[in-house]
């Protein structure tokens, strides 16, 4: 029995046009409504920014929150192409993904930036969740814990009080889109030594998510994990019943 209420939460990465996310949205709502996940379950969706506008007004009514899937570090000015954690807030959002792992590698992000993101989220009101996880070569080269640890550094450096009001989210970058999960055990090890690492920096409550190929069918044994609190979902945050059956 897990003592907090599991958090699902989709990342749309760059998919979706108006049409698209009507329809998904409206799925989303009927399905909720219709109880096709555990009422516990929270839901919610982190979208590309031109969309928030929609999304906002279709889940305003809706227990679902939603979020952006990157914020810049810098809070306004001459950064062509940024989104900012205060235009996020405009658009009440409730969540932004720093430090996924598509931009720590295509977009060459590192540890410090991504804590200056979620340093900048935080005092804007909006809770980062703070993506980690190694590549394949650093699991096969026994350097997970490191490879998280210095990922971590930067963030836990911001101090308790602010690691208290964010999640974690831990991807292995080898399972992310891959179709091959983590087993339950190895994301429990990796979520055990986050926890203790949180708790050490004095947030033990932190909600640490799992993500890597996600979906209905292998969610229940992860969330059976003492230290996973919930799932970031890519591919199958965009199929609204199997992205709720992940709750259920
Ligand atoms: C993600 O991008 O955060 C992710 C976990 O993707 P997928 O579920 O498709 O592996």
């Amino acid at each position: 029995q897990k003592l907090k209420a599991l958090l699902v939460m989709g990342n749309w990465k760059m998919n979706g046009s108006l049409a698209a996310n009507a329809k998904l949205l409206a799925d989303l709502r009927t399905g909720l409504a219709e109880g096709v996940a555990e009422a516990s379950a929270h839901f919610a969706v982190c979208v590309p920014a031109p969309y928030l506008a929609q999304v906002a007004e279709a889940l305003k009514a809706t227990e679902i929150t939603w979020g952006a899937q990157d914020v810049s570090a810098r809070d306004a000015g001459a950064y062509t192409g940024e989104v900012s954690a205060a235009m996020l807030k405009d658009f009440a959002c409730t969540w932004v993904l720093v430090g996924h792992s598509e931009r720590r590698s295509m977009h060459a992000e590192g540890d410090e930036l991504v804590a200056e993101k979620a340093k900048a989220a935080l005092i804007r009101g909006v809770t980062p969740v703070v993506c980690v996880g190694e590549s394949l070569a650093e699991r096969d080269a026994g350097q997970v814990h490191e490879v998280i640890a210095k990922q971590l550094a930067p963030v836990i450096a911001l101090g308790a009080e602010s690691l208290r009001q964010m999640v974690v989210a831990y991807e292995p970058v080898w399972a992310i889109g891959t179709g091959r999960t983590a087993t339950p055990e190895q994301a429990q090890e990796v979520h055990a030594g986050i926890r203790q690492a949180l708790s050490a920096a004095g947030a033990p409550d932190v909600k640490v998510l799992y993500g890597g190929s996600v979906k209905s069918s292998n969610a229940a044994s992860l969330f059976a994990m003492p230290d996973i609190d919930g799932a970031l979902v890519g591919g199958a945050s965009l199929m609204a019943d199997e992205f709720l059956r992940i709750g259920a």
